[in-house]
């Protein structure tokens, strides 16, 4: 099967790809699961040199990837040129430099005393195959924070990308072309149905980047199979400003994070709720940003038709509620696209509403006044989505007092949702935005697993717990439970280490007879 999609930003046809027929999914799996079984065994250092190679191949070719992210998603050129193709050089930077500390054995804790002659070290060990599935608005930058450490920690990867945006995705993996052993990074094209098949396909792990509703489907699949699975899904960020907060800052900062890449982020600003005494005033400054966005090159029109209807129903669904747009409200139709959505402010006080409870994904900023700070927190935290929020408020003490109450991932003063970019910080959310960690070593915790390895050099014939059990073994359990914190005083406590140091002769002849003795 072959399929095609049309650029936002031009309506011109992209020209066809080729989907991966279902029934090859498996086998693409199976390259990669044959493909990591070496690449496991081949030394970090090597690793790392292979990989690095990238940065250098996304920089060189850095006007080529933001045209063609321009072309599949219609973002302005240069949000992609900064959030993707720049970060994405970072990204392989960051972890280049980072990794084999990251991945070098540590010395596990063993009690010496309670178990002698035995130390043990904890590797991380690659998860082996990794299901990569990931969304359209970053499709260039999203799947490369993945599979830059993945591949340096030794796995191999299949990516499924976006239907909406497969050049991009083709492209991400023609990256590695020549720097990897054949099949370790697979890719496989096509819709939703080749993603679902990958996820039951042998995989050791789903990593997963999209909407709610098919994280949880990925979820179930994976629960289904009993192998984890990373999840990082949609948002509805709040940003709370206080009345002393630096109102041009505050407004500007909110308009972008609104407004950027047509507010198809998963930590765009959602929801605004301001200190009423500064309400109007604010809210001015953030009709003013708006209205001078200019179309096509601050702000590009939506990606796809369906994500333009959610937007349309969301306004609508504010309007019927009585809520007033201040600013846009409506689409933008130009010779080149009819995916045009003016940048849209909303005064509304609802929560209830589809514009405040659902993910827009789109231009929409909705302002709410809001009484005082205690207001702003619980409306702010009222959504069953926790991926980022931001504080605006010139006293940064109290807005990290705030920032610790507010149910979210990620909380920014006095900036929103900029450090998605950043590979050396933790990105992730709560509740219904998913539990994947993308960014800092924490990205580890999910693409390794602990191997704990113990060597004894112990030469007794037996341990203290083996067989034989006896009364003496008892007696000593309860010797012990009384010195560690049993005993009722500290006679009693006295009285135990004495019965322990009397006991411990008698358990070592058992030990070295292997015949119990009434005691
Ligand atoms: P979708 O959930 O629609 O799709 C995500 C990926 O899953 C796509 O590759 C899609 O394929 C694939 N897919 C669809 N159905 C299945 C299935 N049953 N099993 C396995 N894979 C499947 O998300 P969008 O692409 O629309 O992306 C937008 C969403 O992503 C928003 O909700 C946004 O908030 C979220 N997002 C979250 C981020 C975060 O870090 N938390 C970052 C970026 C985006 P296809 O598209 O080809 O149908």
């Amino acid at each position: 099967m072959v399929f095609a999609t049309k650029s936002p930003a031009t309506g011109k046809e992209l020209g066809a790809v080729e989907a991966t027929p279902l029934e090859d999914v498996a086998g693409v799996v199976r390259r990669a699961r044959a493909a990591q079984e070496k690449w496991a065994e081949v030394p970090i250092a090597k690793r790392i040199k292979a990989v690095s190679k990238v940065k250098k191949r996304i920089l060189e070719r850095a006007e080529e990837i933001a045209q063609l992210v321009h072309d599949e998603t219609g973002k302005p050129d240069v949000e992609a040129l900064l959030g993707e193709v720049l970060a994405s050089a970072d990204v392989v930077s960051y972890w280049a430099e980072l990794v084999t500390e990251e991945l070098e054995p540590f010395e596990a804790e063993i009690d010496a005393l309670s178990y002698p002659k035995k130390r043990g070290w904890v590797h991380r060990d690659p998860r082996g195959t990794i299901a990569l599935i990931m969304p359209w608005n970053f499709p260039f930058a999203l799947p490369l924070r993945t599979i830059v450490p993945a591949l340096l920690a030794g796995n191999a990867i299949v990516f499924k990308p976006s239907e909406i945006t497969p050049r991009t995705g083709e492209l991400v993996a023609q990256l590695f072309d020549g720097v990897l052993p054949d099949g370790l990074l697979g890719v496989v094209q096509g819709g939703g149905d080749v993603g679902a098949r990958l996820v039951d396909a042998d995989v050791d792990l789903v990593v997963f980047t999209g909407s709610t509703a098919t994280g949880r489907k990925v979820a179930h699949a994976c629960a289904e199979r009993l192998i984890p699975c990373s999840v990082e899904l949609g948002g509805k960020d709040a940003a709370i400003v206080l009345a002393d907060a630096d109102l041009d800052r505050a407004a500007n900062g909110v308009v972008w994070g609104a407004m950027m890449n047509a507010g198809q982020n998963c930590g765009a600003v959602e929801r605004v709720y301001v200190d009423k005494s500064v309400a109007d005033v604010f809210t001015a400054k953030v009709v003013a940003a708006t209205k001078a966005l200019r179309f096509g090159q601050d702000v590009g029109p939506l990606t796809t038709e369906a994500q333009r209807r959610v937007v349309e129903r969301h306004v609508a669904a504010a309007r019927a509620a009585g809520a007033e747009v201040l600013e846009g409200g409506e689409g933008i139709e130009s010779e080149a696209t009819a995916l045009g959505y003016r940048p849209t402010v909303v005064k509304i006080d609802a929560d209830d509403n589809a514009l405040i409870a659902d993910e827009t994904f789109g231009p929409v900023v909705p302002i709410t006044a809001v009484a005082d700070v205690e207001e702003a927190v619980r409306r702010a935290n009222a959504s069953r989505y926790g991926l980022t929020a931001s504080v605006w408020t010139a006293d940064v003490r109290l807005g990290e007092r705030l920032a610790r109450r507010l149910r979210a991932g990620v909380v920014t003063i006095n900036n929103h949702s900029f450090t998605g970019a950043i590979a050396s910080v933790p990105w992730g959310g709560v509740g219904e935005s998913g539990w994947g960690i993308t960014g800092s070593p924490l990205a580890l915790e999910h693409l390794t697993r602990p191997r704990l390895l113990v060597v004894d050099r112990n030469r007794a014939p037996r341990e203290t717990w083996w067989y034989p059990y006896s009364p003496t073994l008892r007696k000593l359990a309860l010797a012990f439970a009384a010195v560690r914190g049993g005993a009722a005083s500290l006679g009693a406590r006295i009285g135990a280490i004495i019965a322990v140091v009397g006991l411990l002769p008698k358990r070592m002849g058992e030990l070295k007879t292997g015949k119990p003795r009434e005691s």
